[in-house]
């Protein structure tokens, strides 16, 4: 397969155009296109059913094989990547992997040979048929949101290897990217999760497609790899001409074709921007989160998924202060058991090499839902106003076995490094101490049986998510072993204006008053009864905000990973004195947007001090 610039069919406008695609890894980069296609493979016959089987299992081993050695080659390769590619694509291949091995994949495809379907037909029908189950399982409602995502990843995941299976089937080579010239910008209708183990960083200047989305493993990659890239930028290659050049921005998703000398001037001034910013950012990594006055604070990452492992490595985040555990139940056809949710947890907690790791059990109900728990009869009962309802800590007392599950799971993987254990949603503390009671029970069970566990138990600690958590911040602290103040939740409990609704959208506004002072509860709470408060809302990864926050009495906050040097940054410039100033006037505001506009006059009178 050849890389080439290719004439389209249609002859290109000259002048420039700007294009919209979706953004999905951020940084500026002006090139020209290198257009790489796949040569298609001939079309399969999916009607005959008079082949020979052993022939074709015969043709369809040594697909797998060869398909098998260019695994092992791309994974040779993958030294060559920085660290974060590494970790990404390396798991990726491993699953391409398992299902070349003794797969579902595979009987499906074998017992279709045995019909006398061609090898390539079979491979065919069943990576689509597999596919298509994840993407709508019969008999249940099609996933939805993060579930939606990962359905769609992982039918993906179907599709690629067999199209790789295809490819060796019919002996239609792959593209190479070995011809690109140096600071090209890779242009394709579709670019692979593999493909992306193939392309050298320092080689590429961007890459740009027609197709694909924000969330799947490509775009995963291509952040992983730190290419600036957009995706699904419709109407691209009828565009493109030879030698067409082009400005592609990955922060905002424009893409422009044939820059005028004014716009391809503003974009090298970007570009120079970016590197820079960059490189400030990069040296913050290994600097303290410390205040131009001295005090200094904990700045950690939130986790969602495991795939975030790499980010949250390189931002120099000290620890993981929120762990969702949803995720273990995500796309679940059944609840993992407590073997399963400790093999989950353990390569995270040994992966953050000593630094604490809080986990959050898991918090169903509200928005979030899970088919898994819903199977197992666990749901959320109220529907007429669901985030008033069963979730939380309250679903998780109603059914204890779920919660001791998850309990016996952590602390097994809580030998693995330092570790606590967050409640979600509680709003009194009898939750809390009906919650402690079953996670003591669990540590004596595991105990007796010889299990080894981390004496004294992991702290135990709260969200403060509802008004009444954070009115009650007091009494709580004296049971919980600290505190993690969730202003997603608490702002949408607090203002009454659902945090998902966008006709509310305009009345849910975490730096509103009525939010700020329960946070000065809580903080102060955790202060006098001497417990770590945290913050681990959205809130803490604003790096406007935080400097509020700190003067309200937080000291640690926990955020998106590609937040932390941001945050870092803002946090260097600060004085404590200016904190502390901002939240008496705060408290004091009669609304959100006064607080806001007091928050930006600060943040410029400060700009990016805090470099270096
Ligand atoms: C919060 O409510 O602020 C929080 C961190 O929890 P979640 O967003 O998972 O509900
Ligand atoms: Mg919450």
């Amino acid at each position: 397969m050849k890389t080439t610039e290719r004439s389209t069919a249609r002859r290109p406008r000259a002048g420039e155009v700007r294009l919209e695609g979706q953004p999905v890894s951020s940084g500026v980069a002006i090139g020209h296109a290198a257009i790489a296609h796949d040569p298609d493979p001939p079309p399969i016959d999916t009607t005959r059913r008079d082949c020979d089987p052993a022939h074709e299992r015969a043709r369809l081993h040594e697909a797998i094989t060869r398909s098998t050695a260019q695994l092992r080659r791309l994974h040779d390769r993958l030294a060559l990547l920085p660290e974060d590619g590494q970790v990404e694509i390396g798991s990726l291949l491993e699953v391409y992997r398992r299902m070349l091995g003794p797969s579902r994949l595979r009987r499906g495809i074998e017992a279709r040979l045995g019909h006398g379907m061609l090898a390539e037909a079979a491979v065919q029908l069943e990576t689509e048929a597999l596919a298509a189950f994840m993407l709508s399982p019969p008999g249940r409602p099609a996933p939805e949101g993060e579930d939606a995502v990962a359905a769609r990843r992982r039918a993906g995941e179907f599709r690629e290897i067999g199209r790789r299976l295809v490819r060796n089937l019919s002996g239609t080579p792959y593209r190479s990217f070995s011809a690109i010239p140096d600071g090209a910008i890779l242009v394709a209708e579709q670019l692979r999760p593999a493909d992306a183990a193939l392309i050298d960083p320092s080689r590429i200047a961007a890459v740009v497609t027609e197709e694909g989305g924000s969330t799947g493993h490509t775009a995963i990659l291509l952040r992983a790899l730190g290419i600036p890239a957009v995706l699904a930028t419709h109407g691209l290659l009828a565009r493109i001409g030879r030698r067409t050049r082009l400005v592609v921005d990955g922060t905002t998703g424009q893409v422009i074709l044939r820059p005028s000398t004014r716009t391809a001037a503003a974009a090298r001034v970007a570009v120079a921007a970016y590197a820079r910013e960059r490189q400030a950012l990069g040296r913050l990594r290994r600097l303290p989160a410390r205040l131009s006055s001295g005090e200094v604070l904990t700045l950690q990452a939130n986790l969602e998924i495991p795939a975030e492992l790499p980010m949250i490595a390189q931002s120099g985040a000290a620890g993981i202060g929120l762990l969702r555990s949803e995720f273990l139940f995500m796309n679940a056809g059944t609840l993992p058991d407590e073997a399963r949710q400790e093999s989950l947890y353990r390569p995270l907690i040994e992966a953050m090499s000593g630094d604490p790791v809080t986990i959050r059990v898991v918090d169903w109900g509200s928005e979030k839902n899970s088919d898994a728990l819903a199977q197992a009869g666990i749901g959320a009962g109220s529907d007429v106003n669901p985030a008033l309802g069963v979730r939380g800590i309250r679903l998780l007392l109603r059914h204890r076995a779920l919660l001791e599950t998850q309990f016996a799971a952590i602390l097994r993987a809580a030998t693995a490094g330092p570790v606590r254990v967050l409640l979600p949603m509680v709003s009194s503390p009898a939750e809390l101490h009906a919650a402690r009671e079953v996670y003591a029970r669990v540590g004596r069970r595991l105990r007796r049986k010889g299990v080894d566990i981390p004496d004294p138990l992991p702290p135990l600690g709260i969200m403060i998510e509802t008004p009444a958590a954070a009115l009650m911040a007091d009494v709580l602290a004296q049971e919980a072993e600290f505190l993690a103040i969730g202003t997603n939740d608490l702002t949408m409990y607090t203002l009454a204006a659902d945090r998902a609704a966008t006709d509310v959208a305009g009345l849910y506004d975490p730096l509103h008053p009525a939010v700020l002072r329960l946070v000065r509860l809580a903080a102060d709470a955790g202060l006098r009864q001497r417990r770590p408060v945290s913050l681990c809302g959205e809130m803490a990864s604003d790096p406007l905000a935080v400097p509020l926050m700190v003067g309200l009495g937080v000291r640690s906050f926990s955020m998106h990973a590609s937040a932390v040097p941001h945050v870092k940054r803002a946090v260097r410039a600060a004085a404590m004195d200016d904190c502390r100033r901002m939240a008496c006037r705060a408290l004091e505001a009669a609304d959100g947007p006064e607080v806001s506009a007091m928050l930006m006059a600060y943040a410029a009178t400060l700009r990016h001090a805090g470099d270096g």
